[in-house]
């Protein structure tokens, strides 16, 4: 046998063995039997044996593995190990891992995915989003709830506790509806369609608040106190953890409770002096029940040796002396109720703790793990159904509006504006209802909520920027006929809150990605802190070298599948779809070998370098949504028509991967390591394409056209046609003005001229005049005449009218007219 021969078939067997993640054993005995046939036939001599037994004996043989190879490396590594403050202890230990750690180990099984079941909806669920729901939305007024009230009306604050609005998540045994994450969102993506203070006020008391808090760790005493009148509506919660001097670091909270003693209702007890400044705080104003988080202290040892003993939640009367709450804050110009709290030394006995004094310190454990769930419902369903709300009105509006006698939807440059808020919409339905859909599953998925929460947020920002751009003045002009600019107002709200979005990207996704998702890190760092030498040296040999085989099979997947393009990688189905799933396998393997790559380059540094940390999360983010996309496909029955709205979210997000990990290499700081990988990651230079501007028209025509993939991105909106309901209105224009256009062309034929497409009334006087349509079609044309002025009429005022302060007209002149 050649010699060169044999290096390249040992090099490429040992190619084959790391792709397909062979054992060390395997690795072995594979290489083994290379050698043994290379000695038969006077290949290679004793050399090569001697090298293979210094490299196979020590790694193959666990004492002398542990003894000469681990224990130096757990020794340099406790040196090198990120120091973690308990509370990103706790942050990182709450919630579990679910697909994403499967994208993020560099090889997904499809199968898996497609098997995950479709969230449903129960019999009840549904029944409540046909009927509560929808009763609901008829008595709202979003210009009145926004402009005129600052606030829902009495009405709807009734309607909203005697139909168990608040309790969603809170259990039938206590009055509740228990109703699934996928049913809240299907709930909350209702009301946002056409308010975004309703679903805002509903989000937050089924969200992280003191009903969520209650239920997994509230004493009996509390659960049977509060939970049936909160589900009642009999105590409305809010939930204060931000102070003004701690925001996003909230584990610096500076607010505190003193364990002293106290009289309480004639008689000397244990309590706690509480003294907080809370802002940001919603439904404060309105709360009858204050969740309150605050640093326990015990100067004087009366619960123990413990002096500091953390964070902890307690649940405040808002009526106990001393409590300061009521004033409001106005965020921006959708003022749901949200305000401060202040409290000076306030005293209450230890019972407020929530779960009593045994869940002392054990408050932000208690938050970061309701978190992981709340967060991947409340705002990612707001944020959805905004974006889907905005993909229906403006594709109807873009077909309605017409500008140099076309409809503007079919110009160009409406299309792309217009196929991002459609792919847009597509994605956030399937993204939003596959994270729900893991929390009815069981899963806690702190690593999935941070990138919907994102995701889904940052999209809607930008789809309804969109959206005010396409409607142009319509969308600018406020009234009570602007379905638009209060969600445009708003974003930036959803964008703060709960993680401001900066540091969800810059430092949660990929920060607790890597340490949930990766199959070895945290097994490392547990090993690291384990107190029992022999027991650490033991679990850290094990981790490290699952880890260093996982990285070398990782790097031989990243190299084939970037120089084959993917092309011969796997993938469930032989059709459209198919180079979507090859794409995602290239993209996970190439995060799992850039993932090792930073970690290991940089250490604990890569805490600090939060450029390349956004990265890694964004070709995370990217590989879930995309996923995300395909699994809706597949769940929704794989409809042809759906198709285009597929294909534009998976060429959208996969572009934006490569983008993610190409500008990593650019900026990666060892820029040795940087350009080799550039080269070795990207043979061909970057393959993928953002849509196409064919892409982008077939996008736009759907969602411009009544059709089966339309209806199916405005499932659970609103779309009754009511009065006062601005998205039904402007749906019934649409099918209305699609009816008179082949009218509307009868008539220009019969008249031999060219006639603009408006005032259509008089069209219809023209046509019946000539004889060429019947009365009935002639109705046709009055009616989408009607719903045409609706759709492109903006409102007007009386100058004082928009006067917050009225009285201040009354003393000065009247403002000349610009002509005297
Ligand atoms: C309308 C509204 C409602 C709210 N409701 C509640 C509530 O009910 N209860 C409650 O307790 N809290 C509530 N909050 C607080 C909210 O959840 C956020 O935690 C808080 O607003 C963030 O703090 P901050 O606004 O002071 O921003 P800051 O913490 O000052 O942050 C400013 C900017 O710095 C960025 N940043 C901060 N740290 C980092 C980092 N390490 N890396 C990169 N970027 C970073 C942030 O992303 C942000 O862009 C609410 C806030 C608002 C505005």
């Amino acid at each position: 046998m050649d010699v060169l021969f044999f290096w390249v078939a040992l090099l490429g067997t040992v190619a084959v063995l790391a792709y397909h993640r062979a054992s060390l054993t395997m690795f072995t005995a594979v290489i083994a039997a290379l050698l043994a046939i290379a000695t038969f036939t006077d290949t290679v001599g004793v050399v090569s044996w001697v090298l293979f037994l210094i490299v196979a004996v020590p790694l193959n043989v666990a004492s002398i593995r542990q003894q000469y190879l681990t224990k130096p490396l757990l020794k340099m590594y406790r040196k090198i190990m990120p120091e973690m403050s308990t509370t990103e202890k706790e942050a990182i230990d709450a919630g579990t891992t679910w697909w994403e750690g499967d994208l993020f180990r560099g090889t997904p099984d499809w199968h898996k995915l497609h098997n995950y079941p479709k969230p449903r909806l129960s019999a009840e669920e549904q029944a409540f989003l046909d009927g509560p729901c929808e009763e609901l939305l008829a008595i709202v007024d979003d210009w009145h709830t926004t402009h005129e009230r600052a606030d829902l009306s009495p009405e709807v604050y009734q309607y909203l506790k005697d139909h168990g609005f608040f309790a969603m998540i809170i259990k039938k045994q206590y009055g509740g509806l228990e109703f699934s994450a996928y049913a809240q969102s299907c709930v909350l993506q209702k009301l946002t369609s056409k308010s975004m203070v309703l679903s805002s006020v509903v989000g937050v008391p089924n969200s992280l608040g003191p009903g969520e808090l209650l239920q997994h760790y509230g004493t009996k005493e509390q659960q049977d106190h509060y939970l049936p009148r909160l589900a009642k509506g009999l105590e409305i919660p809010c939930f204060a953890l931000t102070s003004p001097e701690a925001g996003s670091d909230a584990g610096a909270i500076p607010d505190v409770g003193i364990v002293c003693k106290s009289e309480w209702e004639g008689q000397e007890i244990i309590g706690m002096r509480l003294t907080w400044n809370k802002r940001y705080i919603t439904l404060a104003p309105i709360a009858t029940v204050l969740g309150l988080a605050f640093k326990m202290h015990d100067p004087d040892g009366l619960l123990g040796d413990k002096k500091d003993l953390g964070i902890t939640c307690a649940l405040i009367p808002v009526s106990t002396p001393g409590v300061k709450i009521g004033r409001r804050h106005f965020p921006l110009n959708v003022p749901f109720q949200n305000g401060p709290t202040q409290g000076e030394e306030v005293f209450v006995p230890l019972d407020y703790i929530i779960g009593g004094p045994k869940m002392a310190g054990q408050g932000w454990r208690m938050l970061v793990e309701c978190l992981s769930v709340g967060r991947a419902i409340t705002l990612p369903s707001n944020s959805t159904g905004g974006i889907k709300a905005a993909a229906l009105m403006t594709g109807a509006y873009a077909r309605i509006r017409r500008q140099f006698k076309l409809p503007i939807g079919k110009m160009e440059g409406i299309e792309e504006a217009l196929a991002r808020i459609g792919g847009y919409a597509y994605m956030a339905e399937a993204s939003t209802t596959m994270s729900v859909g893991s929390i009815d599953l069981g899963e806690k998925p702190s690593v999935i909520s941070a990138i919907t929460k994102f995701h889904m947020t940052e999209r809607m920002r930008q789809a309804i920027i969109d959206a005010m751009d396409i409607h142009g003045g319509k969308g600018i002009c406020m009234g009570p006929n602007n379905y638009l600019a209060r969600g445009y107002q708003g974003a930036p709200v959803a964008i703060t809150v709960e993680g401001a979005n900066i540091l969800t990207r810059n430092m949660i996704i990929y920060g607790q990605g890597a340490i949930r998702c990766h199959p070895f890190v945290l097994a490392e760092l547990q090993a690291a802190g384990l107190e029992d030498e022999r027991a650490a040296v033991t679990a850290f040999d094990h981790a490290l070298f699952g880890h260093i085989g996982f990285s070398i099979s990782n790097f031989f997947r990243a190299l084939w599948l970037g120089l084959s393009n993917s092309a011969f990688s796997s993938s469930p189905y032989a059709d459209a779809t198919a180079k979507y799933y090859k794409q995602m396998n290239r993209y996970s393997a190439a995060l799992a070998l850039m993932s090792d790559v930073a970690m290991g380059t940089m250490g604990g540094d890569l805490k600090r370098r939060e450029r390349i940390s956004a990265r890694l999360g964004d070709m995370l983010s990217m590989l879930y949504l995309t996923s995300s996309v395909l699994k809706r496909y597949n769940d929704d029955g794989r409809p042809a028509q759906d198709l285009p709205l597929v294909q534009w979210a998976c060429e959208d997000n996969m572009y934006k991967a490569q983008v993610a990990l190409d500008e990593m290499l650019d900026n990666f700081p060892n820029r040795v390591v940087g350009s080799v990988l550039g080269k070795l990651l990207f043979p061909w230079g970057r393959t993928l394409r953002k849509p196409s501007d064919q892409l982008d028209h077939q996008v736009s025509r759907i969602m411009q056209t009544p059709c089966e993939a339309r209806s199916r991105l405005g499932t659970n909106l609103y779309l009754t046609l009511e009065p006062n309901n601005q998205i039904g209105l402007i749906e019934k224009a649409l099918t209305d003005i699609l009816a008179a256009e082949p009218i509307f062309d009868k008539v220009v034929h019969a008249a031999n001229k060219r006639l603009p497409f408006f005032r259509l009334h008089e069209v219809a006087a023209l046509g019946l005049e000539l004889g060429v349509i019947t009365e009935a079609e002639a109705e046709k044309l009055r009616v989408a005449e009607q719903g045409r002025l609706h759709t492109i009429n903006v409102d007007d005022f009386d100058p004082l009218e928009l006067a917050a302060d009225k009285s201040l007209f009354d003393k000065k002149p009247k403002a000349k007219s610009v002509a005297a």
